[in-house]
């Protein structure tokens, strides 16, 4: 289900959305915000530009909101509902999972956003390195 070709694949290994092979990130996850949202100029496979205009990423906290918002229900649910806590203990928790999954959602907020743009086209993931 998940192979090259498919969205889903290429948002969640942060790979160029043409080509699916390039790498997106100049560095792997890691919990500094800078270092984990730092994007390559071009995908080093099929050479696409990524910053499609200027501030083009702008857009994807859009995206990151929605995340956010997704985050913070799901937290919401799990301390509220299975472990019983209170508003104020829930607010907390929301807060200190956001604040932790912050370098997670930024990154899959800007794959997601430039996946919105730009399709898949085979021919280019053939493209020899
Ligand atoms: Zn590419």
């Amino acid at each position: 289900m998940l192979n090259k070709g498919n969205k889903l694949y290429s948002i969640f290994t942060s790979k160029c959305p043409q080509c699916h092979e390039g790498a997106f990130f100049e560095n792997k996850f890691s919990f500094n915000i800078l270092k984990a949202t730092e994007t390559k100029e071009n995908c080093p496979n099929c050479g696409l530009k990524y910053m499609r205009e200027p501030s083009f990423f702008y857009g994807a906290m859009y995206v990151g909101y929605a995340i956010s918002v997704a985050i913070a229900v799901a937290l919401y649910i799990i301390s509220a509902v299975f472990f019983g806590l209170d508003m104020k203990q829930s607010l907390i928790v929301i807060a200190l999972g956001l604040f932790a999954l912050a370098p997670w959602s930024l990154r899959l907020a800007r794959v997601i956003w430039i996946h919105l743009f730009i399709k898949y086209q085979k021919d280019k993931s053939q493209r020899v390195k």
